[in-house]
């Protein structure tokens, strides 16, 4: 179906084009600079989510291949690591400028890899090529740090030098986004990469190891293993090459992969899953924050690290207020990614889809009040079918915190709404959570909304608005949602290593030893 000349400003004869392409296409491994398949030749599917057809292939890698990649970004590492600060900056600038070139091709893979709209897919991508235009501009300062003068006999400084090949693994929602924002800082600052990304989104890491070698990046810099997380992702976690280890994704996995690199004594960067609360206050502005709560859980399928899953209100304005989240979550367009009007499209996978439906049996089953949606929609708001594809109707609950959809991450279009009496509870009830992503507070009151700031247990607080990134601040969790942050310099504390060097500046008074 045609939904319109242009989606997101790209032609629809070019978005049937790349379609067709990827048809006959694979994504294949990327390694030591050239596109290869499988030692064994395997290859996996991956689907179409608006309709659970194939829509291309993975070569499918194991520890062969992560092997071959762990030893060519182990070789590179040695020239790569010693390119001059500038040089390294003109390549993050010249893949900026290709990531942009080819943004409408990445884009519709994108979209049609993951089932996300592609007019939100678009403005991904376009952070993708902010990300390395971002860290070209820190490339030069990636290895400063403090000095130290002890009075004035001694000097001592701080110095960062790159720390090696870095392992990244990356999930499936937003596969392009997320992983530039770690191979660009890990680029800038003299690393070299080996990516896996996940096997439920495939296509655009190639896509991204083609832009990256026509920026003329030194081979071995960059590659790409394909392959399942128990094949290509554990190998590389295990491979002794490879000494930093980035891993986005559930909790659980991260558990796995923290005890799975604990044998090498590894790095990790851990940025996992959330559920975080949004804490709306009588007195706020109830506008804007109804349509921050609408947008924070129901944007991008749901499929949302950062999604405010628990919208915590205050008693005197509950029914009110989710009432008035129920209208809109009720009227929200779901859709094919590929129109322009969608605003909720497919889920990733028809097993994603069976998790999330799983959910909510267990909402209903653990007593919670369902208000909106709770099935797969089958019809999108133009009224075409969707009964092939993994559609769910936006949903909203009523319940408690201790239910298990109130406790466990759903990564769907699922909301939980829950009272509270006062500050002192919604802050309770927001920390009563074993993550400790993001909190969103919705008040008038500065006093309280600073107050809450520091007391709430999360990475990312939000005071009166939804989530907007701003690439030099922290990102990153607490509790079951991981450790360490990356964005701005804080990213370097990952990707370098860190030295003391110390200087006398007259001569030290050194115990003679063995002198009598
Ligand atoms: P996942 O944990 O299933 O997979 C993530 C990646 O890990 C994939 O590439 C997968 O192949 C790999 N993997 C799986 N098992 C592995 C193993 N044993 N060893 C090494 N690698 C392994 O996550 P997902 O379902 O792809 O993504 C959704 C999750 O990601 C959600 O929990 C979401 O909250 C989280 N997420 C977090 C952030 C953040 O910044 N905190 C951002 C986006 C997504």
């Amino acid at each position: 179906m045609r939904y319109a000349d242009r989606v997101a400003g790209i032609p629809w004869e070019r978005i049937e084009a790349i379609r067709k392409e990827l048809a006959a296409w694979t994504a294949l491994h990327h390694i030591g600079g050239e596109f290869v398949p499988s030692e064994t030749g395997e290859t996996f599917p991956t689907l179409d989510p608006s309709s659970n057809e194939p829509l291309s292939q993975a070569a499918r890698g194991g520890a062969r291949e992560v092997d071959r990649a762990a030893r060519a970004a182990h070789e590179a590492f040695a020239r790569w690591s010693r390119t001059p600060a500038r040089e390294r900056k003109r390549y993050l600038l010249k893949i900026a400028e290709l990531l942009e070139k080819h943004a409408d091709e990445l884009a519709v893979v994108e979209a049609l890899d993951t089932g996300q709209a592609l007019r939100i897919v678009r403005a991904q991508v376009a952070r993708a090529a902010e990300n390395f235009a971002f860290y070209a501009e820190y490339a030069e300062h990636a290895m400063e740090d403090k000095t130290y003068p002890v009075d004035r006999d001694w000097l001592y400084y701080a110095v960062r030098v790159p720390a090696g090949p870095v392992g990244i693994i990356t999930p499936w929602n937003a596969p392009l986004m997320l992983s530039t924002w770690r191979i660009a800082p890990a680029l800038a600052a003299g690393d070299t990469v080996v990516l896996k990304p996940a096997e439920w989104s495939p296509l655009t890491a190639s896509k991204l190891a083609a832009i990256l070698q026509e920026a003329d990046l030194p081979s071995g810099v960059f590659n790409v293993v394909q392959g399942f997380g128990e094949e290509a992702g554990a190998a590389l976690v295990a491979h002794p090459l490879v000494p930093l280890i980035t891993l986005t994704g559930e909790t659980e996995t991260g558990k796995v992969v923290m005890q799975n690199a604990a044998q090498h004594l590894k790095r990790l960067s851990l940025e996992l899953g959330g559920k975080s609360p949004a804490l709306v206050f009588a007195d706020a502005d109830l506008e804007r924050a109804l349509d921050a709560v609408v947008f924070q859980i129901y944007s991008f399928n749901g499929e949302r690290c950062t999604a405010s899953s628990r919208l915590l209100v205050e008693e005197a304005i509950f029914e009110d207020f989710v009432a008035q989240v129920a209208e809109r979550a009720r009227a929200i367009r779901v859709g094919h990614p590929l129109d322009p009007e969608t605003e909720v499209g497919p889920l990733i996978h028809p097993e994603h889809l069976q998790r999330v439906l799983g959910y909510i049996r267990v909402g209903l089953q653990e007593g919670a009040r369902l208000l909106v949606g709770g099935e797969q929609a089958t019809t999108s708001f133009r009224g075409e079918d969707l009964s092939r594809g993994n559609y769910l109707k936006p949903t909203l609950f009523v319940g408690e915190n201790s239910m298990r959809i109130a406790q466990e991450e759903i990564f769907g279009p699922v909301l939980l709404a829950i009272p509270f009496k006062d500050e002192a509870e919604a802050l309770r009830l927001a920390n009563e959570t074993r993550y400790g992503l993001a909190a969103y507070v919705f008040t008038r009151d500065l006093e309280r909304a600073h107050r809450l700031a520091l007391e709430l247990e999360a990475g990312l607080i939000y005071l009166n608005s939804h989530n907007v990134r701003h690439l030099p601040t922290p990102f990153g969790g607490v509790k079951g949602s991981g450790e360490r942050r990356e964005g701005g310099f804080y990213a370097f504390e990952f990707y370098t290593d860190l030295k003391a060097v110390g200087l006398p500046l007259r001569p030290p008074h050194v115990p003679k030893f063995g002198k009598g």
